[in-house]
């Protein structure tokens, strides 16, 4: 099973992301996230056997999940070939950093084996883009916003006939 760690939104943030998103549609054409997808990122374990899933729910469980403000304050692409992966980021963000090493740290004393590539925060709105107007990345996103982000889940990310699919399967929730 394929999994990972992730914060989910709330739908008025999904709101927020999708009009950036829809900006994005005028622009160009592309795989577009399905807003049922948006989510981002904590750590990406891959392909575990099943009966692993229950050390991942442990890592979770031994994390603290503190409530923190999110904000959404740049936009870019990472350049492809055959289409670029354009993207919503986060501003710099000491507790987010902090619970995304803190989780790293568990999963991986749980045996899991993470990338060690820098942790950069961000929302993938599309894949494969190709521009037929020219996009400026501080046009794209508009007028910053935030949320409260208080929850780390741990997903299931599978195919469903033939759409992507991602399922809850566990979560820890901060206390305010
Ligand atoms: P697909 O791969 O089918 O296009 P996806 O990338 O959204 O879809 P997954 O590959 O299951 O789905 O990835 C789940 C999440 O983990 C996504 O946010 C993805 O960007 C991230 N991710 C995938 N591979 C890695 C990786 N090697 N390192 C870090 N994060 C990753
Ligand atoms: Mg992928």
């Amino acid at each position: 099973m394929r999994l990972f760690l992730a914060i989910n939104f709330d739908a008025q943030t999904k709101e927020h992301i999708l009009a950036v998103q829809g900006r994005l549609r005028e622009a160009g054409r592309g795989s577009f996230s399905h807003p049922e997808n948006l989510h981002l990122t904590l750590a990406f374990l891959g392909e575990v056997e099943p009966r692993r899933e229950a050390a991942a729910r442990e890592a979770l469980d031994s994390t603290a999940v503190p409530p923190m403000k999110l904000i959404f304050d740049h936009a870019g692409r990472f350049r492809r070939e055959g289409g670029d992966i354009w993207w919503l980021g986060l501003g710099t963000n000491k507790a987010l950093i902090t619970l995304q090493k803190e989780l790293s740290a568990h999963l991986q004393g749980k045996g899991f084996i993470l990338e060690n590539r820098r942790f950069s925060p961000h929302i993938t709105l599309a894949r494969q883009v190709l521009l037929h107007k020219a996009l400026d990345e501080s046009q794209l996103l508009g007028i910053p916003f935030g949320t409260e982000a208080d929850t780390v889940s741990l997903m299931l990310s599978e195919r469903v006939n033939g759409k992507l699919t991602y399922t809850q399967r566990h979560a820890v929730r901060g206390k305010r």
